[in-house]
This record gives structure tokens, sequence and C-alpha cells, in this order.
């Protein structure tokens, strides 16, 4: 980056954010801080952090650190956002947001096509006396027509794992911004590479870090970042105590201090550095790994031992056309049905180079059959109602080398 180019590229802006902010002896990336507790010359200090009128003090590691604040940074500047927290998982941050905003009595309409623990933990809300609509959110009149007068939240994920249908996310953010609902947005999946919520009018974004973001493999965490775009004044849910100073801070600070205070779920030192040094290349992972998805897809697409190929990228896919429009590419993760489901077991034992292992966003591509796994738990009339077939396969692509992955393919499906 140079001086005079005001507005680097995304790239650019991430490898250069950390050492702006001025680190001791001119390293040029930022240390992992390990202490827990920080000390304070003037006793002032110490209370003006507890009462957060010292802006970016720290006081205990579970309320976070330099080393994680510098994370929520990078964060913040990739999804455009006025401020992010990090988790020590995607799911603490999901279950922070829930928690920490909703309270009995309350309605959520979520996506019925959610990752399947964020789908588990929308049940437990049902247990606080919070209700919970999931509907087919390729739609915004299914969303419109699910509202209630005590609706308070709307939740999409962009890239839906592992059926691969997405939202109609800017209809759904015009309604949320008519009805002043909170809009939050799972944006795991597709990363801020591929697509800001921002851009669609998303309240709160969600990461899971462990995947798109870290991409490596090596870590866990999760993150929220506020966009800016939502009047919490009028939030009904926001405790006194958070009801002060500039509103728009309003959300995060009670995300932060009730979700990271009360649940614990803190990220450590250590993880949000490793965390952040694989987000660094981000853009190119993505963009590798989305050239390959879309060529393995047509190639599945063509190939007799398969029945369907659910990748956005393919032209056939029913929101291709919205893809099109909102994302950069198609994305690394995509899903095909054998049309023999008999084979499931003996396909995927003949690969070689693919990985047999849950779990996304790792720099191995990873594949694993659907139904007698992630998906078990559901029962088979949950799985019907999903559409997720018995001879479902999804795959996580990695950043092998194509021809490698159609070549293993290739031989496991002959
Ligand atoms: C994995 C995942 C999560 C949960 O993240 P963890 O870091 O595994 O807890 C949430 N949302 C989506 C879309 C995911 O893929």
């Amino acid at each position: 980056m140079t001086a005079s180019n005001p507005s680097p590229g995304f790239t650019t802006a991430l490898v250069h954010a950390d050492r702006r902010a001025g680190i001791e002896h001119g390293a040029i990336r930022k240390p992992i801080h390990t202490s827990v507790q920080y000390g304070f010359e003037r006793v002032e200090d110490l209370i003006g952090v507890f009462q957060g009128t010292v802006k970016g003090g720290f006081n205990y590691a579970r309320q976070g650190t330099p080393t994680t604040a510098a994370l929520e940074a990078r964060i913040t500047q990739m999804e455009d956002g006025i401020g992010s927290i990090t988790f020590g998982t995607g799911m603490a941050a999901i279950c922070a947001v829930f928690l920490t905003l909703l309270k009995q009595g309350d309605h959520v309409v979520s996506s019925q096509f959610v990752f399947g623990n964020t789908n588990s933990v929308l049940g437990t809300l049902g247990q606080f006396g919070i209700e919970v609509s999931k509907v087919d959110v390729t739609s915004v009149d299914a969303v419109r027509t699910a509202l209630q007068p005590n609706t308070r939240m709307v939740f999409v994920e962009t890239l839906a794992n592992p059926g691969t249908q997405i939202p109609d996310l800017e209809g759904i953010g015009q309604l949320c911004a008519e009805r002043g609902l909170l809009y939050v947005v799972d944006n795991t999946i597709t990363s801020p590479w591929l697509f800001r919520p921002k851009a669609v009018g998303a309240s709160l974004v969600i990461h899971s870090l462990t995947k798109t973001i870290a991409g490596h493999g090596t870590a866990l965490g999760g993150s929220v970042t506020d966009t800016g775009l939502f009047d919490w004044s009028r939030y009904p849910n926001i405790f006194p105590a958070y009801r002060s100073g500039d509103s728009r801070q309003w959300g995060l600070a009670q995300i932060r201090k009730k979700g990271l205070r009360d649940m614990g779920a803190a990220l450590s030192s250590e993880q949000a550095h490793a965390i952040a040094s694989g987000a660094e290349t981000l853009a190119l992972r993505v963009n590798h790994a989305s050239a390959t998805a879309l060529r393995l897809a047509t190639f599945l697409a063509e190939h007799p031992a398969v029945a369907k190929v659910h990748y956005p990228g393919l032209s056939d896919h029913p929101q291709h056309e919205r893809a099109r429009k909102l994302f950069k590419a198609g994305a690394w993760l995509l899903s095909f049905e054998l049309r023999d489901a008999n084979r499931l077991v003996e396909v995927i034992n003949r690969l070689n180079v693919v990985i047999k292992a849950t779990g996304l966003g790792d720099t191995r591509t990873l594949i694993i059959p659907v139904a007698p796994t992630i998906f078990w738990e559901a029962g088979a009339e949950t799985r019907a109602r999903m559409g997720i077939a018995d001879g479902l396969i999804r795959l996580s692509i990695g950043l092998e080398d194509a021809d490698d992955l159609i070549a293993d393919l290739g031989q496991a499906l002959a």
C-alpha cells in the first residue's frame, strides 16, 4: 500500500492492519498477549476501564485482550462494520446473540436451512419461552407471512450447508428495515471476501472464524459484527446499564458484557493470533477454492453416477442468478447426490486425496456422507423435509490442485 492510495484493496488493507497500531520494537505483526490481568499506574484508569470511560482498555482476558482486539478490528474492517466481538467458537457467538438480545415472549423467524448446531440452539430457545418459526427463506414472502407482533429478529445464513440454498438476502433486508427488525446474517461460508451482508441491510454479521476466515483447520473461533445500520435506541431488550452514551454501541456493549462475562466463551490470544494469520490469505484461498469447486461441480454434474449437484455456480441452481448478483464467486462448499445411495460407503472409501472427515473450510478437501452423520440425529422425517437424500455427499473444497481432486473423485465414482 502506498500512502497516496486512500482506499487500498481488501488484502492490502488486511495484511497491513495490525502494524498501523504502532507495535513495539518495530515488529510488523501484532504479538500474542498472554496476560490475563492488566495493571494500571493510576487507579483512576482501572476505574475508567470498568466504567467504560477509558476506551480500548483491558482488565481481564475473558472480556478481551490486545490480541483479540486486533482480530476484532480486522473483522470490523472486512465487514465494514462499527465494531466486532470475538468468541471461543462460532456457536458461542451465535448463542451470545440469541441469549443476550432475546427474552421470554419474543419471537424469531429463522431460516429452516441452518447449520445443525444452530438448529439445536433454536430448539433450546423454545425451552426458555422464545418462539421460533423456521421458514423457507429463499422467498421473502415466507418470512413476511411468519412475522408476529412479538417478532424481534430474523436469522439467516448466506449459503446453507449442505443444500447451498441462498435466502432472498436483499428482500429480507428491506422487510427488516421496514419493520424495525434485527437482521442477523451468518456469513461463515461466503466470508466478507465474497459477500458483505451490510450491503443488504444486515444488522449483525456472525462468523464461525473456524471456517473460511481462519481457513487452516487449526483454530476455533467466532465473531459478531455490528454493521451500524440498526437503531438500538428502539430495541426494547437493551438493559438500562447499557442505555447510555452513543446508542449505536448499545447492542455490542450488551453482547460483550453479558455474552462474554456471563457465558464465558472467550477466545484465547493464541487462537486469535492463529485466526488473524489465516485471515491474511482469505481472498487468495477463497478465489482458488471457488474456482476448483466450480470445476468439480461441472465434472460431477456430467457424471453418470451422480443424480444431482448442489452448487450456486451452476446455472441450474435455483438461486444461481441471486448468487451471481450478490456473491463474487460460488464459494467452496458443494454437495451431490449419488444415483445409487447403496454405493455411498464404497465410493467414499475409494478416495485417496479427499479426506473422510467432518468440518468445513480447511486447506484440505473434506468429504462426508450427510444422512448417516451430521443429519443422523435429525431422523428420517426431518431429512426428507429438508431435502437431504440418503445418497447426499458434502464436499468442503480445500487448496489442492483441481486436477488431482477431479481425478480422485473420477476414479472413486467409476
Ligand atoms: C461451523 C458453523 C458454525 C459454528 O461454528 P463453530 O466454530 O464450529 O462453533 C456456525 N455457523 C455456520 C454456518 C457454520 O458452518
